[in-house]
């Protein structure tokens, strides 16, 4: 993934991370961050004008989340995965998690496969 993608996973993780802990302040530094860089942001596949939308977030994390404290831990996982360029590789096969997929849950250390696989073992 270029570096400019991985970043702006990386701005949505950190925002969504803020959310989660409740921390307000640091999601509206985030957020006007984001509003702030313009054209280029638009320019991005990640439709995350949204960024600051409660309705788009609220939904996404009562859909999602299995509690906050694991999607914590999966959330500074895959910060990590971004500092060491590991973003968008499954961590279980190697292999490349889709946009589409990283855009729905962005924190997800899994593609499709390998997180399906995992499902039907519960
Ligand atoms: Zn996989």
């Amino acid at each position: 993934m270029k570096k400019a993608d991985s970043e702006q996973y990386k701005q949505r993780l950190l925002a969504l991370r803020a959310r989660l802990r409740g921390d307000v302040s640091a999601m509206a530094n985030v957020a006007l961050r984001k509003s702030g860089e313009g054209a280029e942001t638009s320019a991005m596949p990640i439709h995350m004008a949204e960024l600051g939308s409660d309705n788009f977030e609220q939904e996404f994390t009562l859909s999602l989340m299995q509690t906050e404290e694991d999607t914590l831990g999966l959330i500074d996982e895959a910060l990590v995965r971004i500092e060491g360029g590991n973003y968008g590789k499954c961590t279980d096969c190697d292999g490349v998690i889709p946009k589409t997929r990283l855009n729905a849950i962005p924190f997800t250390p899994l593609c499709i496969r390998c997180a399906e696989k995992q499902e039907n073992h519960h």
